[in-house]
């Protein structure tokens, strides 16, 4: 079946500030991030969330998942009201350890640490009908680590977001898009619903399944009509609903 359109966003960058990022495509201007929104909302698109993309419940025509990586204090600051003005929400991952401080564990790539959202903000967020996904508790990239800290980042990373936010998430989003079939199997193990994948490139965007939800990057550099092509390639992007597909036996 067509998997419907996700697209992710990681920072906010003022466009009088000059970025001081190795990854400068991660960071999007409120100015262009408004005329994306508001292009969404010519358009008659309605934001909904992963839950609510993927559950019972008959979904708006024209739906589209808004999604942020990393929970930085920029998207409180400048993304927030942006979404607000259109009347969308969006899903958040974040990275359970580092709530509340600042994105340190970018340091082995040489990337500035950015100030997070603490958790009285995703509580509001939440209760405003963002949804909070898990990035896991420390953004290790999974590939990494053994078996027994996989299992460890998406528990502590559950428990914790439980223990704040009054439920666990239902939603993993992969560090780095790194990952394999074995990590599709722990996150299915540990109950998430569902987990986001990275789509650098259309071809990427191929054939996922609930595991692997093909997400399509919105970079910063891009122009309006490269947007609207990429809005466009998204509802192109083919999944199988089946949540075992593609998963090892974990028996
Ligand atoms: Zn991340």
């Amino acid at each position: 079946m067509r998997q419907p359109p996700i697209l992710m966003y990681h920072w906010f960058r003022r466009g009088s500030e000059q970025s001081q990022s190795r990854s400068p495509q991660y960071e999007i201007t409120p100015e262009l991030f408004e005329r994306q929104m508001t292009c969404l909302r010519r358009r008659g698109y309605e934001s909904v969330s992963l839950s609510q993309m993927f559950g019972d419940r008959a979904l708006p025509q024209k739906p589209i998942v808004i999604t942020f990586d990393d929970g930085t204090l920029d998207f409180w600051e400048l993304g927030r009201p942006i979404l607000q003005a259109c009347g969308f929400t969006a899903t958040l991952f974040v990275v359970t350890q580092y709530v509340g401080t600042e994105s340190s564990w970018e340091a082995d790539v040489g990337e500035p640490a950015r100030p997070l959202m603490d958790w009285d903000q995703l509580r509001a967020l939440a209760a405003a009908g963002y949804e909070i996904g898990s990035h896991t508790h420390t953004h290790r990239e999974l590939p990494r680590l053994t078996d027994d800290e996989v299992a460890g980042e998406l528990r502590e990373s559950q428990e914790t977001l439980e223990a704040e936010l009054g439920a666990p998430p239902a939603w993993l989003a992969y560090p780095r898009g790194r990952y394999n079939s074995s990590h599709k199997a722990a996150a299915a193990t540990a109950g998430y619903h569902g987990a986001c994948a990275i789509a650098l490139k259309y071809r990427d965007l191929g054939y996922g399944d609930r595991f692997e939800l093909k997400r399509m990057t919105i970079k910063s550099t891009e122009s309006m009509t490269r947007f609207r092509l990429r809005l466009l390639a998204a509802h192109f992007v083919r999944y199988n609903d089946s949540i075992d597909h593609g998963l090892q036996s974990t028996d």
